[in-house]
């Protein structure tokens, strides 16, 4: 299959998610904010909340902060040179700490 039509039940960039949508397993897609040097991608859970990946990021597990909601993230490249960020809600929540790394 060469369609490039996302699969029905994904939900589109521009389209709202609530909760009911962060089941395990569904695909919502969003647009990014891409700089020189990083990709801002929105929360499906908490718009105001962003995870940042590098310009050479494929795939990431991207957590919320706010919710600990957690989601496998794939970005593509799109048309106009930024990246659409695939995230699909993740089965098992990771559990992070509130430190910053060392
Ligand atoms: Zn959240």
């Amino acid at each position: 299959m060469t369609n490039e039509t996302p699969a029905p039940r994904a939900i589109g960039a521009g389209e709202l998610v609530t909760k009911a949508d962060l089941k395990p397993g569904r695909v919502i897609e969003r647009w990014t904010d891409t700089t020189p040097t990083a990709i801002r991608v929105p929360m499906p859970c908490h718009e105001r909340q962003h995870v940042t990946a590098t310009r050479d990021t494929v795939s990431a597990v991207a957590v919320c902060r706010a919710c600990s909601q957690t989601y496998e993230m794939v970005l593509e490249p799109d048309f106009d040179g930024g990246h659409f960020a695939i995230l699909t809600v993740a089965h098992v929540p990771h559990l992070i700490s509130r430190q910053a790394r060392a």
